[in-house]
């Protein structure tokens, strides 16, 4: 049983496995490989001067994979409600978690299937988004969604960040006090 999984190891979802796991929650991370920002050449990311998309992507996966995130080289077909677990499927397996964070970017089809609840996106060329509240809940208990399926703006620092922002919120609501993750300068 996984505390949290995470669907798309884009920006959004690889930065939210990352803090999950980093704070000891065990970390399940899915991804099939549609990332836009493999197809960017980014200039304008804080603190990087210049990167190709794909190896922002793989710099991402990695560092959630040194906390502890396991990664899934597979699509996600379905999520199903079992009591308090959700059942995650691919083709082949099935696995389960207690929480989910939806990070699929373009893609509304999973959640869609799943019944959360959509509306038309307002960034350019974003057709349908997952609604979230402010926290990034979606209109399921315990399902959240961030990132380009969740309407911020199509850059990667703040897509990045707002998985950073739903994993915190998730992870201070699991631990019942606001959540902090700050290493200090030896
Ligand atoms: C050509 C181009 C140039 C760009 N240039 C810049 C730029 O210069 N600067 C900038 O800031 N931004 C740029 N962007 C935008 C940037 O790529 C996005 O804003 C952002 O990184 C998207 O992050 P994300 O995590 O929301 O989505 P994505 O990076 O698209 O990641 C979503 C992931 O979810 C996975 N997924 C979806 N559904 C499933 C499923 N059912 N099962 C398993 N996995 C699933 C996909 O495989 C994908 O890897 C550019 C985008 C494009 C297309």
């Amino acid at each position: 049983m996984y505390e949290i999984a995470i669907i798309g190891a884009g920006p959004a979802g690889a930065s939210a496995a990352l803090f999950t796991s980093k704070a000891g929650k065990k970390t399940i991370l899915f991804d099939h490989d549609k990332s836009i920002t493999k197809r960017a050449w980014i200039e304008n990311h804080y603190g990087i001067m210049e990167i190709a998309g794909p190896d922002l992507v793989e710099t991402g996966k990695k560092q959630a994979q040194k906390f502890g995130t396991e990664l899934v080289d597979a699509a996600v077909t379905d999520i199903e409600r079992q009591g308090d677990t959700f059942v995650i499927r691919t083709e082949s397996q099935s696995y389960e978690a207690q929480h989910i964070i939806l990070a699929t970017g373009l893609l509304t089809d999973l959640a869609e299937k799943i019944g959360l609840k959509t509306k038309p996106g307002t960034e350019p060329r974003i057709k349908t988004i997952v609604e979230t509240d402010q926290q990034g809940k979606t209109n399921v208990d315990n399902v959240w969604a961030a990132g380009t399926v969740a309407g911020v703006s199509v850059h990667t620092i703040i897509t990045a960040g707002d998985g950073a922002k739903v994993a915190i919120n998730l992870l201070s609501e699991i631990n019942g006090e606001r959540y902090v993750d700050h290493d200090v300068l030896k």
